[in-house]
């Protein structure tokens, strides 16, 4: 079968490979839709991920229907319409049971696709932990809205999530992308009250706005921390969501943090993205109060699996958040994910997020 792949640093290429074959928990997808991924980008273009010299098929943002499944999967069989979650993690790992199956066998070990095994810009790919990780597509749901809660909801609301937001906090969302938009749809299901997002382009503010935002800041027109500040009369946010941007970004949402409040990353820091930080990320000592100013930084991988995607589902079900609205940009065919990877890469102003239809 045909895939499209990391060959090395900098290097994609179509490769030819075995289909692949399910092993007893395992399931075989063929693909029917499937982005690409900003995280494709840091990985591939930005030093995110080392595969040691191995070469891995792209891709983890699919739906699709099942091929196959191993003698132990009892609730997906051939000809299943499932989602399949970016982050497909062994169930029964030790952090899985701990609450963080992110990092199940390893820092990080929930992703799966690429980082350990083939992703899903290809003919067939494999799931693992079919039974803990598939979800059947609605019959009444659009491939696009499912496509979108593989990655881009589950880690916008988990950015909402982690920065526990209170009814009626201020809360900032940095970066506007996809993955932002996300995390302004959750904040407003979590409560905010004022709700700030900081973008620039049209029609994502247009969509911002559509999801609950009540105030833009254009990080274009000024420092954003100022202009926050400026707003709430110097007192900051009570949540900052950072969902773009590098490590000076990373600064300026503990600078608009107030006191006692959680700033909540779900950026992915590429290494020539660092803007010559090196491997550090700074925290600026005087808005951390020299160490002693109660401000909760966290930063997380999106949770991914089965119940994960039923819940996104019920939000989107019940009339609650449009993902549909996400999609820019189309394409059919397998052999289009490599321009829509280029698009991802080049980010023209109006992109925000591109489908291929198989
Ligand atoms: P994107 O590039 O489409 O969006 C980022 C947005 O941030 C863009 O609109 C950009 O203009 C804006 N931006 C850049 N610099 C800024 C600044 N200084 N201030 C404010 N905004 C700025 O990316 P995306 O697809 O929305 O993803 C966002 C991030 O989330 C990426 O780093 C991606 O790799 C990461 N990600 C993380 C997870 C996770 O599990 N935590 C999952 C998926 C994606
Ligand atoms: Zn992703």
């Amino acid at each position: 079968m045909k895939g499209f792949a990391m060959t090395g640093p900098n290097k994609v290429a179509w490769i030819e490979k075995e289909k692949p074959k399910a092993g007893p928990k395992d399931a075989i997808i063929k693909p029917t839709a499937l982005a690409p991924c900003s995280s494709d980008i840091h990985t591939v273009y930005e030093g995110g991920v080392d595969l040691g010299g191995e070469i891995r098929i792209l891709g983890h943002e699919a739906i699709g229907i099942v091929d196959s499944v191993g003698s132990e999967v009892t609730d997906f069989k051939p000809g299943d319409k499932v989602i399949v979650p970016a982050i497909t993690p062994d169930w029964s790992a030790k952090a899985s049971q701990c609450g963080f199956h992110q990092h199940a066998g390893c820092l990080l070990g929930g992703i799966q696709f690429t980082t350990f095994r083939d992703g899903s810009m290809a003919e067939y790919f494999l799931v693992n932990d079919a039974d803990g990780n598939l979800a059947i597509q609605p019959d009444d749901m659009s491939d696009e809205a499912a496509l979108m809660l593989t990655d881009m909801v589950t880690t916008g609301f988990s950015g909402a999530e982690n920065a526990n937001i209170q009814i009626g906090d201020t809360v900032v969302v940095i970066g506007i992308g996809p993955v932002g938009l996300c995390a302004v749809a959750g904040a407003k299901l979590r409560g905010a009250g004022r709700l700030f997002a900081v973008g620039s382009r049209p029609n994502c503010i247009n969509i911002a706005k559509e999801y609950g935002t009540t105030d833009i800041i254009n990080y274009r027109e000024g420092d954003i921390v100022e202009q926050i500040l400026n707003e709430t009369n110097g007192e900051g946010a009570d949540a900052v969501i950072i969902a773009g941007g590098n490590s000076e970004t990373f600064a300026q949402a503990i600078q608009m943090a107030k006191a006692g409040s959680t700033i909540s990353n779900i950026n992915y820091y590429g290494v020539q993205n660092y803007e010559g930080a090196g491997d550090i990320l700074p925290i600026p000592r005087f808005a951390w109060g020299a160490g002693m100013a109660h401000k909760t930084i966290t930063g997380g991988l999106c949770p991914g699996g089965r119940l994960r995607m039923e819940k996104l589902i019920n939000v989107v079900e019940q009339g609650r958040m449009d993902p549909s609205l996400l999609i820019s940009h189309r394409f059919k065919g397998l052999e289009s994910v490599e321009e829509a990877l280029y698009l991802m890469k080049d980010k023209p102003r109006d992109l925000i997020k591109p489908m291929v239809t198989l």
